[in-house]
């Protein structure tokens, strides 16, 4: 990817992360380096929450001529999975980042445990004896301090060496635990002589049966970003009061690196839920096929669902970061999937809802083909042929028999001009028993197509239309938004799984595309003129054209939100 890419077409927002790191590297911190990560646990697949880390992440390091490392954060192997780790590895790269270096927490286990060792030999961290429960009732509330563990003052030597046979598998899962000595009295719950390993038999993915005993989130992830050498540790607001626990720990080790952690909101969308764990219940319970079902909120999801990355991209570089929580409208990150989908897509005609029209003075055994631009606003897009024969169909939407003054679309005895053809009337409309229409007999008039004399005649109606001797069948899955209200999580009294749209799925089966789409690949990606914006889907085959709709041309969402 060039970095012409990255470059959206308007003046970066600025934002208080991005002054900070100016600051420091104007005043020469860290001499004048700026080293990100993004630190995901690998228990699921990342959803366009992350993105936006990822996106500040690499951006700001990219920015200041920096590097961001990927590093896995992998402490917790019961709900850890290798195949996760390549799912990660591959939605990174599909947004458009590589990173500098691979790292894993589990890398560091050895020099955890070290480290851990040093806090104890200055008496700042003692083995706990007291069961989990007697754990939390001894941490107290927010309202009443917490009171020391009997095993507070034990020395030194002899945690050294409990912790030794921790480590050894001496003690059972839960038997007792490391705990920083800080403060139980602190206003900060964190601080009250937080957990720093747990023992737990577990194999891990990638050390296998080597530790039966993990370090917390809070005690690898500070240690691990100063092993990294990173400058700035961006994080989102959960972990700001855990931000004192960050400091305590790497000012009472010998690692010579302080990171610098700053927090920031995380990215929230409606209609949805940006959780992994919610997205796993959705899956679990049937409400979705798999983590890339294109409805999903999921990375996987939205690129099976056609979404660019420089959509994604440019969608949260524009909503910028701050400190305050909020609720991004759907609306807005699917505009700017059509903004970029309307430079970059090639437009081609499919008939969704098929009608068959039969153009009764067209000869019955000939193909006309006529010249077609792949994109109206770009020649460098050069252009395509189209057939046209003597059956057509078109938009069942597109005809009425009882038309209202102002539909400018196919009626009886109207005229309208088929897309890049010629102008059509229709003459007769053929019903079945039940009064359904099912074909309908039109005139064309040959004298109106481009390079004839009456290629300028007006009419107020276009059509798209595909010839139903040359035109591909195609399945066309329309999505629509997962959850039918715009918070999901917001009803404390109702489960979210109650609000889901049942409609957020609609398989058509009959439609037809343009020929030229016959050579399409999964991943290939075009307007639908008129319809919307479409991408081969993974499912599709020679045999079985399949199509996702990524977005509609317009928010038909905009008149129920507003
Ligand atoms: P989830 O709650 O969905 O499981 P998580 O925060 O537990 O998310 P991690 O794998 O731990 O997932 O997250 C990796 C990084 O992505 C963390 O730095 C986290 O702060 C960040 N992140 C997660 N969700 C969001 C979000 N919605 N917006 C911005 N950053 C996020
Ligand atoms: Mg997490």
């Amino acid at each position: 990817m060039t970095d012409a890419a990255h470059k959206p077409d308007h003046a970066p927002v600025t934002h208080f992360i991005r002054n900070r790191i100016r600051d420091d590297v104007a005043a020469g911190k860290n001499d004048g380096q700026v080293i990100t990560r993004f630190p995901p646990e690998p228990n699921g697949y990342l959803h366009i929450g992350h993105a936006k880390s990822i996106c500040l992440n690499f951006s700001m390091a990219q920015e200041f001529n920096g590097q961001t490392n990927l590093r896995f954060d992998d402490t917790n192997p019961l709900k850890e999975e290798a195949l996760f780790y390549e799912r990660i590895m591959d939605d990174v790269r599909w947004l458009g980042f590589e990173w500098a270096e691979l790292r894993h927490a589990s890398d560091y286990f050895e020099q955890l445990y070290g480290f851990a060792r040093e806090l104890i030999a200055s008496d700042k961290a003692y083995v706990d004896s007291l069961p989990a429960e007697q754990i939390r009732e001894y941490r107290g509330t927010l309202t009443e301090p917490g009171r020391n563990s009997p095993d507070r003052d034990r020395p030194s030597a002899e945690s050294l060496e409990l912790f030794e046979r921790m480590k050894n598998g001496e003690f059972a899962d839960g038997e007792r635990v490391l705990r920083a000595k800080i403060d139980m009295r602190s206003g900060n719950i964190n601080m009250r002589d937080p957990v720093l390993y747990r023992i737990r038999r577990a194999h891990h993915q990638r050390t296998g049966d080597e530790w039966c005993i993990y370090p917390m989130y809070d005690f690898a992830h500070c240690v691990s970003d100063a092993i990294e050498g990173i400058t700035h540790s961006l994080c989102t607001l959960e972990f700001e009061d855990h931000r004192p626990l960050y400091d305590w720990i790497l000012d009472n080790i010998s690692i010579g690196c302080h990171p610098q952690q700053i927090e920031f909101s995380r990215g929230n969308l409606d209609f949805t839920v940006l959780s992994k764990r919610r997205l796993r219940q959705l899956i679990e319970a049937g409400h979705v096929a798999d983590w890339d079902d294109p409805r999903m909120p999921t990375i996987a999801g939205i690129r099976r669902r056609g979404y660019p990355p420089a959509a994604v991209r440019e969608f949260w570089e524009s909503v910028g970061v701050s400190k305050s929580e909020s609720i991004i409208p759907m609306s807005v990150l699917e505009n700017a999937v059509r903004n970029e989908l309307n430079e970059t897509a090639p437009r081609a005609m499919a008939v969704l809802n098929p009608l068959k029209i039969i153009l009764t003075n067209f000869p019955p055994d000939d193909t006309q083909w006529v010249g077609a631009a792949r994109h109206p606003q770009k020649p460098e897009f050069g252009s395509r042929k189209v057939p046209i024969t003597r059956e057509l169909y078109i938009e069942q939407s597109d005809f009425m028999l009882d038309a209202p003054k102002k539909f400018f679309r196919l009626k009886p005895g109207g005229e309208v001009r088929l897309r890049n053809a010629f102008i059509i009337q229709c003459n007769e409309v053929i019903e079945d028993a039940t009064g359904r229409v099912i074909e309908l007999h039109c005139s064309y008039d040959p004298d109106t197509i481009s390079g004839q004399p009456g290629a300028g005649r007006k009419v107020k109606g276009t059509i798209h239309w595909v010839s139903a001797e040359h035109g591909l069948p195609a399945e066309v899955r329309l999505y629509d938004r997962l959850f039918n209200v715009a918070n999901p999580l917001a009803d404390k009294q109702r489960e979210f799984t109650d609000m889901l749209n049942a409609e957020s799925l609609e398989v058509l089966s009959d439609a037809v595309v343009e020929p030229s789409l016959g050579e399409a690949e999964p991943g290939d990606f075009c307007q639908f003129e008129r319809t919307g914006y479409f991408v081969v889907d993974q499912d599709s085959s020679p045999e079985k054209l399949v199509f996702n709709r990524t977005v509609a041309l317009r928010d038909t969402w905009a008149k129920v939100a507003g």
